[in-house]
This record gives structure tokens, sequence and C-alpha cells, in this order.
């Protein structure tokens, strides 16, 4: 499971994958709210730190979502804000590459700079509008 299997079912060169995709691909379990037509034999892949893309594959079709990560309590959940689908076949690879551009630029822009250190920081890890967590806890907020 991994990159090296998404580029076996897509078709495609590992290596094309991997400057395609932000850095970090990890398996992950399946997002919440994942697309209706997912079937059960599908495997997820999460790219970025903080996770910028998901990408879904199984043995006849690719998904790519742009996450939307949601706290319950203290655990990260794991959503889709928005995904897009498609059988695998001729002209994929086109496709696939298009997805995840548009993809992580939906899911970029929902990142704010903290008011403080102005990191790029995504919105499940701000405080409020202006502060994120790691600045927050530097002041002692307890969450
Ligand atoms: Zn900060």
């Amino acid at each position: 499971m991994g990159l090296t299997e998404l580029a076996e079912v897509i078709g495609a060169d590992p290596a094309v994958l991997r400057d395609l995709l932000p850095p970090d691909v990890l398996p992950v379990a399946p997002p919440d709210a994942a697309p209706s037509t997912q079937g059960h034999d599908f495997s997820w892949l999460a790219a970025g730190d903080p996770v910028e893309i998901l990408v879904g594959y199984s043995s006849s079709e690719v998904v790519v979502a742009a996450p939307d990560i949601r706290w319950d309590g203290h655990v990260p959940v794991m959503c889709v804000a928005d995904a897009e689908t498609r059988s695998l076949g001729c002209g994929l690879m086109q496709w696939f590459s298009d997805q995840v551009v548009a993809m992580r630029s939906q899911r970029t822009a929902t990142f704010v700079a903290c008011g403080r250190c102005r990191r790029s920081t995504p919105p499940e890890w701000m405080l409020d509008d202006e502060l994120c967590q790691r600045c927050a806890d530097e002041d002692g907020v307890v969450f």
C-alpha cells in the first residue's frame, strides 16, 4: 500500500506521482463523508504535512479529495470537503494531475497566516482568526 501501488493502479511512474503530490504520502483510514461511489476495497493516502490532499483508489476507480479536518474532542477526524471520482482508463493521468492541482489549491486556500508567528496554518490548527494553536499553547491556553 502506498505511492507505488497507486502508481500501478493509475499506470504512472511512481516518480511522476512523487513530483505531483506534496511530500509525506501516508496510508490513512477511509475519511468520513467519503464519496458515495466508494467501494469497500478502497485504499486511501494522505499527502502533505499538514495534509493537503487525499487520494483513494480501488481496482476500478480513483478518487481525489480535498480534506477537511474536524475535531472530535482532542482527536482530529479526517473528512472530505470535496471529491472527484473517475474510473480507471484512458486519460486518467491527465485527469488525476488536474484534480490534484485543483483540490490542493482548494485546501491550501483555507490556510491562514497566524497573526503572531506568520506561519501558514490550516484552519483546524487555528485557535481563532488570529492565533495558531502553537502560539496559543505558548500563552498557556488550555484546550
Ligand atoms: Zn502562531
